[in-house]
C-alpha cells in the first residue's frame, strides 16, 4: 500500500480542484509544485498590499452555476466588471466593439446609423472570398474598425503582417449595437476578495503539499509514494519529449510599481498601435476596488509584450496549427493507455482552458474516473 492515493502533480486550478474533491472522498493527496507557491499561473504576488497577478491578467467568467457557486464557497467574489478600454494615437475607445465605441470611431448615436456605416464598408471593401487574417476582418466589420482597433494590435500579439495570418484565426468579431462595455457575455463575473491565493488556498486547506520540488528530478520516488498520479504538467515532457516538443505563444511582463493612486483609471488599457511595442497594461490595483490597498498612493502597472516561446520561457497559450495537433495526438494516444495517470490541465491537455472551464473539466473527470 502506498502512502497516498494520489500524487497530483501542480498545485494549479486543476491540480488545486482535484485534490479538494478527492479530499471529500476520503482519499489523501499528495500535491507538489516546481514553482515555489500554489496557484498555478492564477497566483498573485502581494506588492504593498495589491494583489499582483503575476502570470497575466485574471478575470473570473462563467455561466455554470455549479462552477460559481463552487468556486464562491471558497471566498466570496466581487462583482469586477471587464471593461477594457483602447487606446489608439492618445484617442480612446470602449472595448468590446459596442454604440459607445461607434460614437466615438464615427460620431454616430443610433444602432441603425452604425449598423449602415458598418454594412458600407463593408460592402465597399468588395471581400467575398476571405484569403487572409485582414481580408477577413474588413468583411466582418469594415475598414475604420480592422485600422483602429484590429490591425496593429493583432500584429503586435502575432508578431507578423495581418496579410501572412490565416484567416480562420478569427472567425468572428462581436459586434454589440447596445451601451455596454461589459466585455463578456456570461452570467456571472469577478475577482475573489482578497484574491486568487485565498481561492486555492480554500482548495488546498488539509491537504499535504510540497512546493519548489520537480516531478522529473525524483520521478522513481514520487511515483512510489501513491497508487494514482494525476499529471498537470507538460505531456511532452512527461514522455522525454520522444515525439519533439509542442510549441507555445508567450507574454514578457515588465511591471512597475508607481507612486500615484491612479495610473489609468481602468485595469485593462490596450494600445492598439504600432506606437506601442506592448499590446495591453495592466493596474492590477482596479480588480479589487474593495482592497484597502486600492486608496494607497502606490499602483502597479504591467506593460504585455506577446512574445515567440522558447524553451525557459512560461508555456502560456498553446499553438493550434497541423503540426502541434499531429504531435499531441500522438502523446495522447500514449497517456490514454495509461491505467494509474490521469493527464489533466492545460498544459497536460495541450489546450487553452479558462478558469470555469478547468474546474468543470475536473468536476467532469473526478466523476469519470471515479475518484
Ligand atoms: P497551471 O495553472 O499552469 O498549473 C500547472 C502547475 O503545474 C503549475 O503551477 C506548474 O508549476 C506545475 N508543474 C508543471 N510541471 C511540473 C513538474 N514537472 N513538477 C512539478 N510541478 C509542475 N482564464 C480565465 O478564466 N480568465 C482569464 O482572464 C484568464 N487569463 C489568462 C491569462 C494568461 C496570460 C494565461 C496564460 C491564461 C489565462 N487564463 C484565464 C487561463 C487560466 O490561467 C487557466 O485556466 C488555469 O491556469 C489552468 O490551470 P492548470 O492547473 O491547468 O494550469
Amino acid at each position: 500500500m502506498a502512502e497516498y492515493d494520489y500524487l497530483i502533480v501542480g498545485a494549479g486550478l486543476y491540480g488545486a480542484t482535484f485534490a479538494y474533491l478527492a479530499r471529500q472522498k476520503g482519499k489523501k493527496c499528495l500535491v507538489i509544485d516546481k514553482r515555489n507557491h500554489i496557484g498555478g499561473n492564477v497566483y498573485c504576488e502581494d506588492v504593498d498590499g495589491i494583489h499582483v497577478h503575476k502570470y497575466g491578467a485574471h478575470i473570473f467568467h462563467t455561466s455554470n452555476k455549479q462552477v460559481w457557486d463552487f468556486v464562491n464557497g471558497f471566498v466570496p467574489f466581487n462583482r469586477y466588471t471587464n471593461s477594457p478600454v483602447a487606446n489608439y494615437h492618445g484617442k480612446l475607445y470602449n472595448l468590446p466593439f459596442n454604440m459607445n465605441t461607434f460614437y466615438q470611431m464615427w460620431g454616430v448615436t443610433k444602432p441603425k446609423q452604425a449598423k449602415q456605416k458598418i454594412e458600407e464598408q463593408k460592402e465597399k471593401s468588395g471581400i467575398v472570398n476571405p484569403q487572409n487574417l485582414e481580408d477577413q476582418a474588413i468583411s466582418l466589420v469594415g475598414e475604420d474598425i480592422y485600422k483602429t482597433l484590429v490591425k496593429e494590435y493583432t500584429e503586435k500579439q502575432w508578431g507578423r503582417d495581418c496579410k501572412d495570418l490565416p484567416a480562420f484565426i478569427i472567425k468572428r468579431l462581436p459586434v454589440r449595437f447596445t451601451f455596454d462595455n461589459n466585455y463578456f457575455n456570461d452570467t456571472y463575473q469577478g475577482i475573489p476578495i482578497g484574491g486568487y491565493n485565498k481561492l486555492v488556498e480554500g482548495m488546498l486547506a488539509g491537504v499535504a503539499t510540497e512546493l519548489g520540488v520537480d516531478f522529473f528530478d525524483n520521478k522513481e520516488k514520487w511515483l512510489a509514494l501513491a497508487d494514482k498520479v494525476v499529471f498537470t504538467g507538460k505531456i511532452d515532457e512527461f514522455y522525454g519529449y520522444k515525439f519533439g516538443k509542442l510549441e507555445y505563444r508567450t507574454v514578457r511582463f515588465e511591471t512597475e510599481e508607481l507612486d500615484v493612486q491612479n495610473y489609468q483609471g481602468n485595469a485593462v488599457v490596450n494600445y492598439t498601435s504600432h506606437d506601442e511595442p506592448y499590446t495591453r497594461i495592466i493596474e492590477h490595483k482596479h480588480f479589487e476596488p474593495e482592497n484597502l490597498a486600492y486608496d494607497n498612493e502606490k499602483t502597479v502597472i504591467s506593460k504585455e509584450f506577446s512574445t515567440e516561446w522558447k524553451d525557459g520561457m512560461e508555456p502560456f497559450y498553446p499553438v493550434n496549427d497541423e503540426k502541434n495537433a499531429g504531435v499531441y495526438k500522438k502523446y495522447k494516444e500514449l497517456a490514454d493507455n495509461e491505467s494509474n495517470v490521469i493527464f489533466g490541465g492545460r498544459l497536460a491537455e495541450y489546450k487553452y482552458y479558462d478558469m470555469d472551464d478547468v474546474i468543470e473539466k475536473v468536476m467532469k473527470d473526478a466523476e469519470n474516473y471515479n475518484i
